[in-house]
């Protein structure tokens, strides 16, 4: 674990053979859920050398807290995933450092259905969409598996920030852009939707 391992209370004793859920378990007891001196060097470094001039970690965590509601231990969690991540470039802009991860936005979608449960109760009436439970949320997919989108233009902004304008995915083209949007996520007239998105686009 070299120079992690300072961050930890205790570390059981030959850790490099223990598989990783165990680690994690007996590392986690004890364990504060703040970055240390370490793993917070990384960080900083990850965001001054990747993100555009002036979006700091300050910027970084407000805006966490703002569009995703994460307090300050996910906010952390999050924060370290990323730098396992980091994009190869500085990103040129803050637009460009907002666009979040793919993750973060599934999970955003189906937090958004629960708020419009009525509407798409009503879709399942003439559009083959079906919920599945599981243990602690509820989730519409249509018969593909994608994703069901609610009516929320915000969301489905967020998506197409991702999968339009994220420097890893580089304005494509309509066909391209939808093809990848309708690769994971569903909603009604979604074609039409995106082509007014994309006509909208500054850089396109
Ligand atoms: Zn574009």
């Amino acid at each position: 674990m070299g120079n992690l391992q300072n961050e930890f209370s205790s570390a059981p004793n030959k850790e490099e053979e223990l598989p990783l859920e165990e680690l994690s378990t007996a590392l986690g007891s004890g364990h504060s859920g703040n970055h240390g001196k370490y793993s917070n060097g990384l960080v900083l470094r990850a965001i001054g050398g990747k993100m555009p001039g002036g979006f700091k970690i300050s910027s970084v965590k407000a805006h966490l807290s703002k569009m995703w509601g994460l307090g300050s231990k996910c906010t952390n969690a999050v924060l370290l995933v990323g730098i396992t991540m980091e994009p190869t470039k500085c990103l040129g802009s803050e637009a460009e450092g907002k666009a979040g991860n793919p993750g973060m936005i599934e999970h955003n979608v189906v937090a958004t259905q629960q708020k419009y449960k009525e509407t798409i109760r009503q879709w399942e009436k003439t559009i083959p969409i079906t919920p599945s439970t599981r243990p602690h949320t509820m989730e519409w997919r249509e018969e593909g598996g994608r994703l069901v989108v609610p009516p929320d233009d915000a969301l489905k902004r967020k998506i197409l920030r991702q999968l339009h304008n994220h420097w890893g995915a580089g304005h494509p083209g309509s066909d391209e852009t939808i093809r990848q949007v309708q690769r994971q996520y569903f909603w009604p007239l979604q074609r039409a939707w995106i082509d007014q998105y994309i006509k909208g686009c500054a850089t396109c």
